[in-house]
């Protein structure tokens, strides 16, 4: 019996060796993305040429990530490794040299003008560097980070040249469709509706760019916290400019939103996705994704007095 046994599971394991054997025929480029959003670019570029490997998750934070020892694995096994850059990932360089890897990251923000937060009441100097990290808000960033991408990718794997720039083209039509989108939805928002808060400043681009006012009790990184001066402030603002709405994010800690909510009177407009992508079953498993349902939930609590 117990032969038998042992005969039907070396069937089974060289049943799987076989199988895999033509995907080891083209092997995969092995990818490794800082987080979700990038990952997102690198898969629409990359298609079925690259194995994409994700660090930091769905829903997590990045700004305060600590690597686990598996994760100096996965930067040592992947030929390329891409990271946002601008300050986002303090963590990276130190677990590239615990990985032992050669290879030096590629900046996906390469070329993007840097953003300095906004100077609103942060008069006290709490030593963090203060340029912004969250380019991708920006759709024309974000065609930045694919065309820095795709010379990444070709760099590495020159065979796939081809493959690359087509699949960077059709990603970078449906990028432009969406900047479309995103001015069409806000120009149908009252101007002087145009104003919310949400936890973190990490739409500084994104009102650059389509010129919705954010203010945020917190930096452009969640690793300080809000101060009791800082939340006083926003609730006099909230009060005096009648600002509609306040967001959460899908990263940071819901408790100082809804406090602000509670003493401002503000209503809360749902929530925004800011630093991470959702799972797959969540609203925002893809950066288009990300960037629909957020201007969604700006029109639908902005969009009518
Ligand atoms: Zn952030």
């Amino acid at each position: 019996m117990r032969i038998r046994w042992h005969a039907i599971a070396l069937t089974a394991a060289l049943a799987v060796l076989f199988a895999s054997a033509p995907a080891l025929a083209q092997e995969k480029i092995r990818v490794l993305a800082s987080f979700s959003i990038l990952g997102d670019f690198v898969k629409n570029v990359g298609g079925d040429r690259v194995e994409v490997t994700t660090l930091v998750g769905p829903n997590s934070d990045a700004h305060v990530y600590s690597p686990a020892p598996a994760d100096a694995k996965k930067v040592a096994a992947a030929k390329v490794v891409i990271v946002n850059g601008l300050g986002f990932e303090g963590w990276m360089a130190r677990l590239v040299r615990a990985s032992g890897s050669k290879a030096s990251p590629v900046v996906a923000t390469k070329g993007i003008k840097p953003r300095k937060q906004a100077a609103h009441g942060h008069s006290h100097s709490h030593g963090h560097d203060d340029t912004d990290p969250h380019a991708w808000q920006s759709v024309a960033n974000a065609k930045i980070y694919v065309a820095n991408i795709r010379a990444a990718l070709i760099a590495a794997d020159p065979a796939g040249k081809a493959a690359y720039e087509a699949n960077a083209a059709a990603y970078l039509e449906k990028l432009d469709a969406l900047d479309k989108e995103v001015r069409e939805a806000v120009a149908a928002i009252p101007q002087e509706r145009r104003r919310i808060i949400t936890s973190h400043d990490a739409f500084g681009y994104f009102q650059a760019a389509y010129g919705v006012e954010f203010i945020a009790p917190q930096g452009v990184s969640t690793e300080s916290e809000a101060s009791a001066r800082d939340v006083g402030r926003i609730i006099t603002q909230i009060k005096r400019q009648k600002i509609p709405a306040v967001f959460l994010e899908n990263i940071t800690d819901p408790r100082l939103i809804q406090r602000i909510a509670a003493e401002s009177g503000a209503k809360i407009g749902g929530q925004l996705y800011s630093d991470a992508l959702t799972d797959e079953k969540g609203a925002a498993p893809t950066y288009i994704d990300m960037i629909r349902y957020n201007i969604k939930q700006l029109t639908s609590a902005l969009g009518t007095s």
